[in-house]
């Protein structure tokens, strides 16, 4: 199939039906940039820019940060680029910052909790964003484990001090896009509330899965109960979708289920249009793409939802990826 997918490079993700699917990579090494573009990737759809802080062996300074977010902007130049501000905490740990000994590190400090807490490191970081999108005008700002209005309302007011900051300072600067991860459940049913507060979302759904099922899929123990098409997530999944239709707030999915063909399928059915994932994953969800009707996929969608178990649901959608190949 190697050939096939090298051919799918120039051709766009379109369902048969004419549906207009856009795929985006995850990405945090520089050295992933170019397979996603040499994979006919749209855009960016998850910058974890934890990942340059991880690799070094003390925090990048403001200058050191505008480089490298810089190259990944000059990358995809004109393709829109989802920069997350640093998600560190859980199971990501900086060597040289250590975060202590956490009861429960997955519902500790991490994240946007993290940053808004060490308010200086995050200010260094969205300076560094926004000087390395001057003349790119396609930046996101992505903000990680948001569980609270206040949460992002002190991420809008540090962002507009940042702006004022460096308008004085003589940059160039724009308004940059801004979405929240949903990935905590307690975003889920605060969404109506941020209608005007953010211009997108990106559903996190190794997180959100997680928090959903009370699993983690990296304790050996449990990881074969974890599945992200079990009912309950594919349910919130449907409703955050749904949700967001309706008050107009565009969303792409990143997370595994990007790249899991059954997953993939169910979302489509759902409406979703923007898919992120690792670049190597990308022609085979751009192949299953293109030989799918979209209106069977909603088909395939109600069918599922009325299962309430994932064996039935991933028989469901196998049988159909079978019809398709
Ligand atoms: C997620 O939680 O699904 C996600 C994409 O974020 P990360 O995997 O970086 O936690
Ligand atoms: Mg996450």
């Amino acid at each position: 199939k190697n050939a096939i997918y090298d051919e799918l490079k120039n051709q766009p993700a379109t369902t048969l039906d004419g549906v207009a699917v856009k795929l985006f990579v995850n990405t945090g090494l520089l050295a992933d940039l170019s397979p996603g573009i040499k994979h006919g990737a749209d855009g960016v759809g998850l910058y974890r820019t934890e990942i340059p802080f991880l690799i070094r062996d003390s925090f990048p300074t403001e200058d050191e940060q505008v480089q490298v977010y810089q190259k990944v902007l000059e990358a995809y130049q004109g393709k829109p680029v989802y920069m997350r501000t640093l998600d560190v905490g859980g199971d990501k740990q900086l060597p040289y910052f250590p975060l202590g000994i956490e009861e429960n590190p997955a519902l500790g400090w991490r994240g946007i909790r993290f940053s808004l807490d060490n308010i200086q490191l995050l200010i260094t970081q969205l300076r560094a964003m926004l000087r390395a999108s001057v003349g790119h005008n396609e930046l996101h700002v992505l903000i990680p484990m948001v569980s609270s209005t206040q949460e992002l309302d002190e991420f809008r007011d540090c962002l507009s001090k940042v702006m004022q900051q460096l308008s004085a300072e003589g940059y160039a600067v724009e308004m940059p896009k801004i979405g929240v991860m949903i990935e905590v459940p307690a975003a889920i049913s605060q969404l109506p509330f941020w209608e005007n507060k953010i211009d997108f979302i990106s559903v996190g759904t190794n997180d959100l899965s997680q928090y959903l099922l009370a699993l983690d899929r990296n304790n050996s123990r449990v990881a074969n109960r974890f599945d992200h098409v079990h009912p309950a997530v594919l349910h919130e999944l449907y409703r955050i979708i749904n949700t967001a239709k309706s008050y107009r707030i565009p969303v792409s999915i990143c997370g595994e289920m990007s790249s899991d063909p059954v997953a993939v399928l169910l979302l489509l059915g759902m409406g979703v249009t923007k898919f992120s994932l690792g670049s190597s994953k990308l022609p085979k969800i751009k192949y299953l793409i293109r030989h799918v009707v979209k209106q069977q996929a909603e088909a395939l969608l109600q069918k599922a939802l009325e299962k309430d178990n994932v064996i039935e649901i991933r028989k469901l959608a196998n049988d159909f990826i079978q019809k398709i190949n």
